[in-house]
């Protein structure tokens, strides 16, 4: 990693090494701190459905790292380095990694988003032993188990698509009276004998003593409880942005997503933003591939 660039993208999913991948074209120099591994959300999914140019879907290990190669070829250098904070400093930014220091002239935000946690008795304790948000990791390890896959949109429909591959029995447990995701997906569950939607369930607490034996859920309805015995448990209940090493410095939204005007800019002069880290963010993948150009473009209009 040099000492200054024009350019520093945060963020090494979709939107951030398209990012990398246009300003270096547009011939900044440009870093892209991509985290721990560069590829995001999308890292893990099996298939990654309505990105265009693959009508049969594309696995999400296959997109992303092909994606880092082209971002190197363009001459961004990628680097699996956290942002940690950042400051104003000789008309641009001083931004503290996790491995030193640099500087940028002008700095893309597309550290996208992490998951929504439970909330509930069980979930810390038990992490990382039995609840996953990773369908294509631990699908495997889990043949012939009941799990339980908690939301009742895109990501937890995909993600139980998934874990019908190979697991006995899957338990999609919906707050909802009806399912919020694609058509395509809800069709695709409905066909699927492995796959049982249970609707106005929240769960209540996640059983286990070293790993998930069972989860407690209440119907909304009713108000019964009952305990399900399940090997695992997949929450899918929403995603919270990546903003807080920016917050300081830019406007958030009431989601704490950052704002940006049209072109992309947030608040906060040489400060851009794209992807799910933002702001009214369409939350599919073309779409952040498509924001981390624009960033790029007004960043270097910006420079210019
Ligand atoms: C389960 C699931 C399935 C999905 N399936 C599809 C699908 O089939 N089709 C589709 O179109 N969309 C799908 N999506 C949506 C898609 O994942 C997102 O739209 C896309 O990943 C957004 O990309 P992004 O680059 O903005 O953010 P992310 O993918 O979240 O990438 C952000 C990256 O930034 C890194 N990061 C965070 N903080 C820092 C920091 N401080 N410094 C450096 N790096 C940091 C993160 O580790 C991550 O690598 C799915 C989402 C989920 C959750």
């Amino acid at each position: 990693m040099g000492d200054a660039y024009d350019i520093v993208v945060a963020g090494g999913g979709v939107a951030g090494l398209t990012a990398g991948l246009t300003a270096a074209r547009l011939g900044r120099s440009t870093l892209v701190l991509g985290g721990g591994i560069p590829g995001g959300l999308l890292l893990s999914i099996e298939r990654i459905d309505g990105y265009p140019g693959f009508p049969d879907g594309i696995a999400g290990y296959e997109l992303c790292p092909s994606l880092q190669e082209q971002a190197d070829a363009a001459g961004a250098e990628v680097a699996a380095v956290e942002l940690e904070g950042l400051v104003r400093a000789n008309g641009g930014w001083q931004i503290a990694t996790s491995d030193g220091a640099v500087e940028a002239r002008a700095v893309i935000a597309a550290t996208g988003a992490r998951f929504r946690q439970l909330g509930v008795p069980g979930e810390e304790r038990l992490q990382g032993r039995g609840i996953s948000t990773c369908a294509s990791c631990d699908g495997p390890l889990l043949g012939g188990a009941t799990v339980v896959v908690v939301g009742g949109g895109d990501s937890a429909l995909q993600e139980a698509l998934t874990l019908a591959q190979t697991a006995q029995r899957v338990i999609v447990l919906h707050r909802g009276d009806e399912l919020e995701a694609q058509a395509s997906y809800c069709s695709r569950v409905n066909e699927e004998p492995t796959i049982e939607v249970r609707y106005g369930a929240t769960v209540e607490e996640i059983l286990g003593a070293d790993r998930v034996e069972g989860v407690r859920v209440r119907n909304t309805a009713g108000g019964a409880v009952e305990e399900l015995a399940v090997a695992a448990v997949f929450p899918f209940v929403g995603l919270e942005p990546n903003s807080g090493p920016f917050q300081e410095h830019v406007a958030l939204d009431d989601r704490s997503a950052v704002r940006t005007d049209e072109r992309l800019a947030a608040s906060a002069a040489g400060i851009f933003a794209a992807g799910v880290v933002r702001g009214g963010a369409a939350g599919r993948a073309a779409a952040a591939t498509g924001e981390g150009a624009s960033a790029a473009i007004t960043a270097d209009a910006y420079l210019a």
